[in-house]
């Protein structure tokens, strides 16, 4: 019998995590005993409050932070305009509790699924706010979709005059090579991620082993051609090749970080730290924070064991 490769495997596994999580049904499950199940590991907790005495804990081991409100696709004006609300109280609190820590927020969170404009205005008071409070906004990139609406409004942001602000780019899309090339002159503040969504192999490298070269490739490009790079990956091999690439292209610590989910790898977060880099924990909190966590769940399907152990112990 021809023997199925694991990376197959595990590429099937996360294809119908990704799928189920749009279950009505399991959402209801999930969101009604997922905290008690072991959500808590990825989401640091339903409210700020919470979320803060965690923030504080990992600034205390020496890790910067962001935190972000979960939540995606808002329906409405009204929606976006409460998430714009809740977004100055956060500043305003990590500022007040003087923690190494910014913001990372989705557009559509923000409206960019109904109207660009909107996103545009939502978007451009947190930044301006976040200025005034010395701070900085991360715009993660969600859907193939909305990556080049994304761009936009980053393009837009920076053309007002706005230096406190980053986005993301996704190393599983074939687009992103050019994408990168064409932010390069803004000298941009870019996260480098493998992508986190279910998108088209017309769209999207499909083999693994392909979004890892591409990560690569992005990452070295991003750092010679003056970003400053955030590495957002878990991937020990990639993160040990970093330094030198920095090296070769004649690229200072201070130009360059690591960045990893809250509950994931904390070891490793630890000996970077250690070992004196920067590095940022992406800590979000809120009481909407299903379909992040059916993300965390299919990178990594191990991460449903865990969570079915929980079940079955009660
Ligand atoms: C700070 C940060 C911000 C991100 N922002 C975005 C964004 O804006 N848009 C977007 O599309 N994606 C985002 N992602 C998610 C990203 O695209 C990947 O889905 C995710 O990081 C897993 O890929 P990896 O780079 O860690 O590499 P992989 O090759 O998937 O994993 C490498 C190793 O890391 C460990 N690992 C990875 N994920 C997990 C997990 N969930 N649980 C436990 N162990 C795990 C495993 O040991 C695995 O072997 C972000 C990731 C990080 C770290």
């Amino acid at each position: 019998m021809q023997k199925v490769p694991r990376a197959a495997i595990s590429g099937l596994a996360r294809a119908s995590i990704l799928r189920a999580a749009d279950s009505v049904f399991l959402r209801r499950v999930v969101r009604r005993y997922g905290m008690r199940l072991g959500a808590g590991r990825f989401v640091a907790g339903e409210t700020l409050d919470e979320c803060v005495v965690v923030l504080r804990r990992l600034n205390d081991a020496g890790l910067h932070a962001n935190t972000t409100l979960l939540g995606e696709a808002i329906p409405d004006r009204d929606g976006a305009a409460a998430v714009v609300r809740a977004y100055v109280e956060v500043l305003d609190r990590l500022a007040a509790e003087k923690l190494q820590a910014n913001v990372a927020l989705k557009l559509t969170h923000l409206g960019l699924t109904f109207d660009e404009e909107l996103a545009y205005e939502n978007v451009e008071r947190l930044v301006a706010h976040a200025g005034v409070r010395a701070s900085f906004i991360r715009i993660d990139m969600e859907q193939s979709d909305y990556v080049e609406p994304t761009l936009r409004i980053y393009e837009r942001l920076r053309a007002a005059g706005h230096a406190n602000v980053g986005t993301v780019l996704q190393s599983y899309l074939y687009r992103t090579p050019a994408d990168l090339e064409r932010l390069l002159p803004l000298e941009p503040n870019l996260r480098i991620v493998k992508g986190a969504y279910l998108e088209p192999a017309a769209i999207a490298h499909p083999e693994k082993r392909d979004v890892d070269a591409a990560y690569l490739t992005i990452v070295r490009r991003g750092l010679e051609g003056g970003a400053y790079i955030a590495v957002a990956t878990h991937d020990e091999r990639i993160i040990g090749l970093v330094p030198t690439f920095a090296q070769q292209e004649g690229v200072g610590r201070e130009e360059f970080e690591f960045q990893m989910l809250y509950g994931v790898r904390p070891a490793l977060q630890r000996s970077l730290v250690a070992q004196r880099y920067k590095v940022l924990v992406a800590t979000p909190y809120g009481p909407d924070w299903y379909p992040y966590l059916m993300r965390r769940l299919a990178e990594r399907p191990a991460n449903l064991l865990f969570f079915l152990r929980n079940l079955v112990r009660g």
